[in-house]
C-alpha cells in the first residue's frame, strides 16, 4: 500500500497495455471537442476568450468523465459482506451507492461500496476514507483551493474566485464550512507537529502583541469589556510572530529579513499564576512557535512588544536571557496619543512636542521624556497612562544601546503582524465571528502566510493514507 505521491497522475491512471489506447482515445475525444467548438473557418476572427474557456471547460468535463469510469471501475472497496465498524461491531455490506462530488475538472459521480452498521447506525464508505473525501462533497483538490481562497479573502469573495478562476461552484457558506473544518485541523495539526529547524540568523526576533476581533453578541455574554454600559465587543486575539533582521538599509539600520517571518496566533489566554501546573495556552503556542524556529538556539535573542505586562511576564517565564525591547515604533505611537491628549489633534504646539519626546527617546534621554510627561500627569489621562508605561519599562527603552549591539529595535513588523494576519482579514466592515470560527481562520491564515501551507497539505495527505486500512 500505501499513496502514490506527487506524479501519481503520470502512468497512474491506467495500467499496461491499455494505457496507450486510452490516451489515443483520451486525446481524440479533446481533439474532437475543440475542433467543434472552433469551427471550420479562419482563425483570426474569433473571440479567443470565449474559447479558451469553453475548450477547457470541455476539456476538462471529458477529463471528468475519463477518471469516473476509472474510479467506478474498481471495485475493490467492496471488502465481502462485513466491513468493521469504529464502534467494534461489523457493519454488513448493503450495496453501490452513488455521489455527486465537486472535483476540480467538474462533477464526478461516483459509485462506492455501501457498508451499514445496525448497532450503531453508522453508514461506512470505505473508499471515501481512502480518497480523502469521507463526509465531503468537495474532492481534495477542491478542499484545498478552497482553504487557500478563504485564508486570503471573505468566504463571500472566495466563492466568487472559486467560479471565476477555477469554473468550480462553491456557494460561500460552502466556503465557511469547508474552510473552518480545514482551519480546525490546521490548529490541531500545530499543537501536535513541532518539528524544531537550526535558526536561520545569528540574532532571532520574537514579537507578541494583541488585537481586538469583533465577536457574535452570543459569545460576549457576560465578558466585561471597554464598552460605556462595560460589555465587550471583541476578544483579544494573541499573535507571535518571529522574524530574523540581518539585511540592512542605506543608513546601516536593520530591516527584516524577506521571507523570514512566521505567525501563530489564537483567542488565547496568556494569564498565568505561580500555581499554575502548566503555562498559559498563550505561553505554550508561543514556545511551540520559538521551538520551530531555533529561537532557543540563536546566539542572540531579542523579544519585542509594546507596554503591556503580559508580554513580559511571559518573556521572562518562557524565554528568560533573552533581550526585551518595547518596540520603538509603539513607543512612538504612544507619544503622540499623548500629544494629540494635551494639545488637540493637528496642533503645532502638540507635533513639536512630540517630536522632542520621540528625538529624547532615539537619544536615550528617558529622564527627560518622563519629566515632560510628569507636567502634565496630574491633568491628563494619556499622560498619566504614558508616564506609568515608559517608567515601567526605561530598562527595555535603552534604544542607543541597542542600537550599538546592531539589533532592530523599531520593525512595525509586531504591529503590522496584527494588521496583517487579523486585521485585513478578521477585521472587516459588518464581520462578526464564533471563538471557533475565527480561531480556525486564524489558523488557516497564519499556516499560508507563513508558507506551512504545502507542509500541512503533506501530512493531511499521508494521514488520509494511512486512515484508508489497507487500501490500493
Ligand atoms: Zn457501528
Amino acid at each position: 500500500m500505501g499513496r502514490r505521491p506527487i506524479g501519481r497522475a503520470r502512468g497512474g491512471f491506467a495500467r499496461g497495455g491499455r494505457k496507450r489506447g486510452l490516451q489515443a482515445a483520451f486525446d481524440a475525444e479533446v481533439a474532437a471537442e475543440i475542433e467543434a467548438l472552433v469551427g471550420p473557418g479562419a482563425v483570426d476572427g474569433l473571440d479567443f476568450e470565449a474559447i479558451e474557456t469553453a475548450a477547457r471547460r470541455r476539456a476538462l468535463g471529458v477529463a471528468a468523465r475519463a477518471v469516473a469510469q476509472r474510479l467506478n471501475a474498481d471495485r475493490s472497496d467492496h471488502r465481502g459482506p462485513t466491513f468493521p465498524c469504529g464502534c467494534g461491531k461489523a457493519a454488513r455490506y448493503a450495496g453501490r451507492r452513488e455521489k455527486t462530488f465537486q472535483s476540480v475538472l467538474g462533477e464526478l459521480t461516483l459509485e462506492r461500496a455501501y457498508y451499514h452498521c445496525e448497532a450503531c447506525e453508522a453508514g461506512l464508505f470505505p473508499r471515501d476514507r481512502a480518497l480523502g473525501i469521507e463526509g465531503s462533497s468537495l474532492s481534495p483538490a477542491v478542499t484545498r483551493m478552497v482553504g487557500m481562497v478563504a485564508a486570503m479573502v471573505s468566504f463571500a469573495e472566495g466563492s466568487e474566485l472559486m467560479q471565476e478562476l477555477a469554473g468550480v461552484p462553491v456557494d460561500p457558506k460552502q466556503v465557511e464550512r469547508t474552510a473552518e473544518a480545514l482551519g480546525r485541523e490546521i490548529a490541531q495539526d500545530e499543537r501536535r507537529v513541532v518539528e524544531p529547524e537550526p535558526p536561520t540568523a545569528p540574532t532571532m526576533y520574537l514579537g507578541m502583541d494583541g488585537t481586538g476581533v469583533p465577536m457574535r453578541a452570543a459569545e460576549l455574554a457576560g465578558r466585561a469589556g471597554k464598552q460605556p454600559d462595560g460589555s465587550s465587543k471583541t476578544r483579544e486575539v494573541k499573535l507571535v510572530t518571529v522574524w530574523s533582521a540581518e539585511g540592512r538599509d542605506e543608513e546601516g539600520i536593520p530591516v527584516r529579513d524577506p521571507g523570514s517571518i512566521t505567525y501563530s496566533a489564537a483567542l488565547e489566554s496568556a494569564a498565568s499564576r505561580d500555581t499554575d501546573e502548566f503555562p498559559s495556552k498563550f505561553a505554550q503556542r508561543a514556545d511551540r512557535e520559538a521551538q520551530r524556529r531555533g529561537f532557543d538556539q540563536a546566539q542572540r535573542r531579542v523579544v519585542l512588544g509594546d507596554g503591556a505586562p503580559w508580554i513580559w511576564n511571559l518573556a521572562d517565564e518562557q524565554f528568560p536571557g533573552a533581550i526585551q525591547i518595547v518596540d520603538l515604533y509603539h513607543a512612538k505611537g504612544h507619544l503622540w496619543d499623548v500629544a494629540k491628549a494635551i494639545y488637540g489633534a493637528g496642533s503645532d504646539l502638540g507635533e513639536q512636542w512630540a517630536k522632542q519626546r520621540r528625538d529624547e527617546l532615539d537619544e536615550g534621554q528617558i529622564h527627560a521624556v518622563l519629566a515632560a510627561l510628569q507636567v502634565h500627569a496630574q491633568a491628563n489621562e494619556e499622560a498619566r497612562k504614558c508616564l506609568d508605561h515608559v517608567a515601567r519599562n526605561q530598562s527595555r527603552m535603552r534604544y542607543p544601546e541597542f542600537r550599538a549591539q546592531g539589533l532592530c529595535v523599531s520593525s512595525g513588523v509586531v504591529e503590522a503582524g496584527c494588521k496583517v494576519v487579523i486585521g485585513t482579514r478578521l477585521k472587516r466592515a459588518g464581520m462578526h465571528w464564533t471563538v471557533a470560527g475565527a480561531d480556525a481562520i486564524i489558523a488557516l491564515r497564519c499556516c499560508k502566510l507563513s508558507g506551512r501551507f504545502e507542509d500541512f497539505w503533506e501530512r493531511r495527505s499521508a494521514i488520509g493514507l494511512a486512515g484508508a486500512g489497507g487500501a490500493g
